[in-house]
């Protein structure tokens, strides 16, 4: 019993309310002519830095761990009491139903893969054209909805997709664009895809870092997110949702503790949790995305919404004042997003523009098509004559910003395209 009395390595932030630092902060990089100026990284929405308490989370479980679940050992039990309790915290994070599993995966593309593997025989799915590919890609039969006008297009398109199909249906959207920062109606899509008898996968995996979720609340049937975009290092992603296609489909993984027992055939758990984690877990990167969720909530949404609304609301102004700089939206410049902003520099290719901000300016964004091609062809209304993705003509620039970015990174960032584009 003692480990479980242990305190969890992924208690709540000591820092109270306080917003936590993130590793990393004083990095220097060479900019041309040698000099060494301050990292102003804006490429948060590809991998946020480590926070300070998802560390000190690490550290804390580094000196005394082993494999869970199988171990009658010190350390297996205490590694074992660790694990769980980070998938405790993952459930209250997302305000999860008491009953749903939450499996945790590599990533928020292994996560969606695994739903798809678990989909009742003859399951069609429904997706808008502007998805990242993680949650494009997966579905063994799909519906593809063009990108939506506006939100409203958005639930009524849905709607007849769903109205027109028979057997089991699941309906997938993300809540943020990891392209525009734009936030979907997921309220009123759970409403009607319920409606229809089918069920919704939210990705999320540009939300968390942003925004309080909650599955119950919003009636989300499932959820997917990775640590890496929560402030936690790579390697670990959850799955959160109903239990029962998991507990009915294919192990994802066969092996080592997805098995109840093994004669002739292997007899595989129902729970889905062990079904689908077979093989040694990453325990440490469970840890830190645990550490990371407790984090975020110690802090406190209404602070961390706060400033990153005001240095946003920056930015974009500040973008809209550089000649030749165009930003991207599917619904226009009111609608609500998190700290995203994808842009294009007339007269430069999204590489040329990413290039001079790093190697002059010492400013990381991020350039290209942000795996989503249908729907960077769609806001840069571009295409290849074979329909493919030319990359001049269908890249742009994203900025994203998060925890840690400062108002020094954003007017570096402006200033920097305002010489660019002045040369
Ligand atoms: N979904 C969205 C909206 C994303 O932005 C990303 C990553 O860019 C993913 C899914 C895939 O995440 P990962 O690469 O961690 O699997």
């Amino acid at each position: 019993s003692v480990p479980a009395a242990e305190a969890p390595a992924n208690a709540p932030a000591a820092s109270g309310r306080s917003i936590p630092a993130v590793l990393g902060a004083d990095l220097e990089v060479p900019v041309k002519g040698g000099r060494l100026v301050g990292y102003a990284n804006l490429d948060y929405a590809a991998s946020a830095p480590c926070l300070e308490p998802v560390s000190a989370a690490v550290a804390a479980a580094l000196p005394a761990y082993s494999s869970v679940h199988r171990g009658a050992g010190y350390a297996s039990q205490l590694t074992t009491a660790r694990y769980e309790q980070a998938r405790h915290t993952v459930r209250a994070f997302v305000g999860a139903r008491p009953d749903d599993a939450v499996i945790f995966t590599r990533n928020t593309t292994d996560a969606t893969n695994l739903l798809a593997g678990c989909l009742p025989e003859g399951t069609t799915t429904v997706v808008f054209d502007t998805e990242h590919h993680a949650s494009l890609l997966p579905w063994p039969a799909s519906v593809r909805l063009a990108a939506p006008a506006f939100p409203g297009e958005a639930v009524r398109a849905a709607d007849e997709a769903l109205a027109a199909i028979d057997g089991p249906k699941l309906l997938v959207v993300t809540a943020a664009s990891n392209v525009t920062g734009e936030l979907w109606p997921i309220a009123a899509l759970a409403h009607i895809a319920h409606r229809h008898g089918a069920r919704i996968l939210v990705d999320a995996a540009q939300l968390v870092p942003h925004r309080r979720l909650n599955l119950t609340a919003l009636g989300l049937d499932y959820v997917a997110f990775s640590g890496h975009k929560l402030y936690a290092p790579f390697g670990a992603g959850v799955l959160v949702g109903r239990r029962d296609w998991l507990a009915e489909g294919e192990p994802y993984l066969k092996g080592g503790g997805a098995v109840r027992s093994v004669g002739e055939t292997a007899e595989w758990h129902d729970d889905p949790e062990p079904r689908h984690e077979a093989g040694t877990p990453n325990v440490l990167g469970a840890i830190a995305l645990a550490a990371a969720c407790d984090a975020l909530s110690a802090t406190g949404w209404t602070e961390l919404v706060r400033e990153e609304e005001r240095l946003i609301a920056r930015l974009r102004s500040g973008l809209a004042s550089v000649e030749g700089v165009r930003e991207l939206s599917l619904w226009g410049d009111d609608h609500p997003r998190v700290g995203i902003v994808s842009f294009t520099v007339a007269g430069y290719s999204a590489r040329e523009v990413a290039e001079v901000l790093s190697s002059e300016y010492g400013i990381g964004v991020r350039d290209g098509k942000f795996c989503a091609h249908p729907f960077l062809r769609h806001l840069l209304g571009a295409q290849d004559a074979d329909g493919g993705c030319d990359d001049d003509t269908t890249s742009a620039i994203r900025a994203s910003i998060g925890i840690g970015t400062t108002q020094e990174h954003v007017d570096r960032l402006v200033e920097a395209l305002r010489d660019l584009v002045s040369r």
